[in-house]
């Protein structure tokens, strides 16, 4: 068809010789690799959501409500209700996943001749969409163990002064929380340092056995913390992210957004959802017990497991994490090879999903004992 390559299109020089983001989507019996929720939406939802829609799709002639106002306000009655702080609307902003909000934020505190710094190994898209917007990314350290060493941190924040910090609690793909304490202090780092924002990244907040980080926001008008409706909600398909934060980060925000970037249908599809928020914490719930079950039985057969409050876990160690990968997958499950050397990342699935995964590290095992 075409032997035009990128390289030989005029792109920006960041993008040259990049791959995108790409966590493989191979059809295979048991996929536990990318942290989405195993359960399908319950029907009763399902079909309010049909009605939604359909009531929506006559309206399709006009643009949406672009400042999401009914969508915000549920938001921040959800957040209001199980987070432990008061959210108002005009604390909340949503995007399409919060990917997008990411963007916006990178957009608005980002871009070029700025930076960006996250603590890794954690969630690759901060540097991707930091890349993106052309902002300079600031890859942070953390311990052998994961954790964030504060005094590590600080120093970091004040050697390199960065725009935007991002903090991923609980952290991608490695599954620890961040103390709060340690969050405060990163976050009066940077203030001392620039100031500068700090996004806190609580995708999985909801399977956490600690509590969200939103009473933080209170007089600490440079914090963001961004959420989702991919993980907890199981919506991953229904790409709805969002934000709390001080009402002027959200006017910022505005300025960058596209207008009506959020479609009717997925507003109304959200708000459907969030009308069955009770039944859909069941399903957490059942999920963190599963997540909680392979933390114990991967350590029983031996391996070294970071603690998790997320629905996934991380575990090794192993010689070679690529071939233990590609044997797990011969056995019919896909988990995810995050590049973290030693390590891999299964994501907590149903009760036989998790069965399937844990027969395929036990034979894995039994075959690393067997070769010495
Ligand atoms: C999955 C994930 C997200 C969610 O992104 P969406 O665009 O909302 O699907 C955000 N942050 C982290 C750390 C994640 O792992």
């Amino acid at each position: 068809m075409s032997d035009v390559r990128i390289d030989d299109l005029p792109v920006r020089d960041e993008l040259r010789g990049k791959s995108p983001y790409g966590a493989p989507q191979l059809d295979v019996p048991v996929r536990l690799n990318t942290n989405e929720n195993p359960y399908p939406l319950p029907e009763p939802l399902v079909e309010r959501i049909a009605e939604r829609v359909r009531e929506a799709a006559r309206g399709l002639n006009r643009y949406p409500d672009r400042d999401a106002v009914e969508l915000r306000t549920e938001l921040a009655r959800y957040l209001t209700r199980t987070g432990g702080h008061r959210v108002a609307t005009e604390n909340v902003w949503a995007a399409n996943g919060s990917n997008e909000v990411i963007q916006q934020l990178l957009q608005a505190f980002g871009g070029p001749g700025r930076t960006a710094i996250g603590f890794e190994p954690s969630y690759s898209m901060h540097a991707l969409i930091a890349r993106g917007t052309g902002t300079g990314w600031i890859s942070g350290p953390r311990r052998e163990d994961f954790t964030i060493d504060p005094a590590a941190a600080r120093r970091a924040i004040a050697e390199h002064r960065p725009d935007v910090v991002f903090v991923t609690t609980p952290n991608n793909p490695t599954g620890n929380a961040v103390a709060p304490e340690t969050v405060v202090a990163l976050y009066d780092a940077a203030q001392a340092a620039k100031p500068s924002m700090v996004v806190v990244d609580e995708a999985y907040v909801e399977f956490s056995h600690g509590s969200s980080l939103l009473r933080l926001l209170e007089g600490r008008p440079h914090l963001v913390v961004s959420r989702t409706m991919s993980k907890a909600f199981g919506a991953a398909g229904l790409r709805l992210g969002y934000l709390a934060a001080d009402p002027a980060v959200v006017d910022a925000l505005q300025l960058v957004r596209l207008p009506y970037h959020l479609s009717a249908i997925t507003q109304v599809t959200a708000l459907a959802a969030l009308e069955h928020t009770d039944t859909l914490l069941k399903y957490v719930e059942q999920l963190k017990g599963e997540r909680d079950r392979l933390v114990a039985e991967l350590r029983a057969l031996g391996y070294d497991v970071t603690e998790s409050d997320a629905n996934f876990v991380q575990f090794g160690r192993f010689a070679d994490s690529h071939t233990a990968w590609r044997k797990i997958l011969d056995r019919g499950v896909l988990v995810r090879d995050n590049g973290v050397p030693g390590r891999l990342r299964v994501t907590a699935g149903t009760p036989a999903e998790n069965d399937a995964f844990l027969d395929a590290v036990r034979d894995l095992k039994k075959e690393q004992e067997q070769s010495g």
